[in-house]
């Protein structure tokens, strides 16, 4: 029988440094971690994630652009045949750096901003000026050719930005995440996460934004853990269906320190399963006990949110790293539009009905419009 995962994309967090000093930073990014990964293991770690089959990597940070190593690394990466992402604040800028990556063809240049007003971005990422050096940097990425994306992270401080930001990315040619805040960062006040309502206010401004604007005009999406199985949204993120954590199924996350994690976002060191200096990501990955909590998955192992759900078997629960920050266990995530529906007695068999509908008759080719412009192969606009 042939191994059923795939690692898809490894997400390397490349440094834990980091020039800024955002609030909601789930890792919070500052200083390196100690016993970084150094150029060479840098350079080993590529040639082992081609021979695990891995088909991207994102480079990622702290602030990865920090690294004098990025160029060479990024371009192993390449060589190798690899896809290759970036995720900056947008706030550094290496000599030539838009033409060193134009000559990467990266799938993504992904820039952080999280509010359309610079006062309130600049505080949330802790440093005056950040919005204008981000701005530019992405508008500069645009005008170089890049396949540019933005990434907002919302939470209760910025949740009133997005109308307004959307207002000045329309039009752009660009793609356009949101996810939202969860709170392992230090530098998070709980008080600031989404509660379930504004959590799906969110879901529903994705969704009308969807509706209104085509993805040539604005290719919006939610972060592939934002929500599911909703009866009423059902233009939210860039799949037609969610099918559970991803954490060590297809996505593999890397420490700067070479710790080996199903998932980044999940900042608890008991799920680290080796490190690349010392585990081959091969043995890891075809591991027979490897990331047992969503390979091995079992209904029993679903939390009193999750346990009695009709979409259990697929979902398993939710995000992983959702279920812990909220409720300390997993497969048991509240942060579920399904659940919120379920809960104020909207979500209803004939909507679920409706959607199946509406699912047939008008995603797939806005899905597959969606799509291209993710994965880095967008057209062109004519300026
Ligand atoms: S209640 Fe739990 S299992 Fe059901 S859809 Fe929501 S997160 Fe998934
Ligand atoms: S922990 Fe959450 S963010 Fe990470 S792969 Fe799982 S669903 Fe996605």
């Amino acid at each position: 029988m042939s191994f059923p995962y795939t690692l898809s994309c490894a997400v390397w967090e490349f440094t834990l440094a980091c020039n800024l000093d955002c609030i909601h930073c789930g890792s919070s990014a500052g200083s390196k971690r100690e016993k970084e990964l150094d150029t060479d293991e840098a350079l080993k770690l590529c040639d082992d994630l081609k021979a695990a089959g891995c088909g991207g990597v994102a480079l990622m940070g702290g602030e990865p652009f920090l690294r004098g190593d990025f160029w060479a690394v990024a371009s192993k990466i390449r060589e190798l045949g690899m896809e290759l992402s970036v995720i900056t604040n947008g706030t550094v800028r290496p000599k030539d750096v838009f033409s060193r990556l134009k000559a990467l063809s990266p799938r993504a240049v992904a820039v952080s901003i999280d509010a359309a007003e610079p006062a309130l971005h600049d505080r949330i990422r802790g440093r005056e000026g950040a919005f204008a050096d981000s701005w530019s940097f992405m508008n500069d990425a645009l005008a170089a050719g890049l396949p540019v994306s933005v990434i907002t992270t919302v939470h209760k401080l910025n949740l009133g930005q997005l109308a307004a930001l959307r207002e000045k990315l329309k039009g752009k040619g660009l793609a356009w995440q949101v996810q939202t805040a969860g709170a392992e960062g230090r530098r998070f006040p709980k008080k600031l996460l989404l509660d379930r309502d504004e959590f799906y206010a969110v879901g529903m401004f994705i969704e009308s934004t969807r509706r209104r604007y085509k993805p040539e005009d604005l290719a919006l999406i939610g972060a592939h853990d934002l929500g599911y199985n909703s009866a009423r949204l059902i233009n939210v993120s860039l799949y037609e269906k969610w099918e559970g954590c991803q954490a060590g199924v297809s996505i593999l996350g890397i420490r700067s320190d070479g710790g080996l994690i199903g998932c980044l976002a999940i900042n608890d060191d008991r799920f680290v399963e080796g490190n690349a200096r010392t585990t081959r990501v091969k043995a890891l990955w075809r591991g027979r006990s490897a990331f047992p909590y969503t390979r091995n998955f079992r209904k029993a192992d679903a939390g009193p949110e999750c346990a009695e759900c009709r979409h259990l078997d697929s979902c398993k629960g939710g995000c992983s790293e959702m279920s812990l920050m909220k409720t300390g266990r997993l497969h048991n995530d509240p942060y579920c539009f399904y659940a919120i529906e379920r809960a104020d007695g909207s979500g209803p068999s004939k909507m679920e009905r409706l959607r199946d509908f509406f699912d047939q008759c008008s995603r797939p080719g806005s899905l597959r419009r969606l799509s291209r412009v993710f994965s880095g192969r967008r057209r062109r606009r004519e300026t």
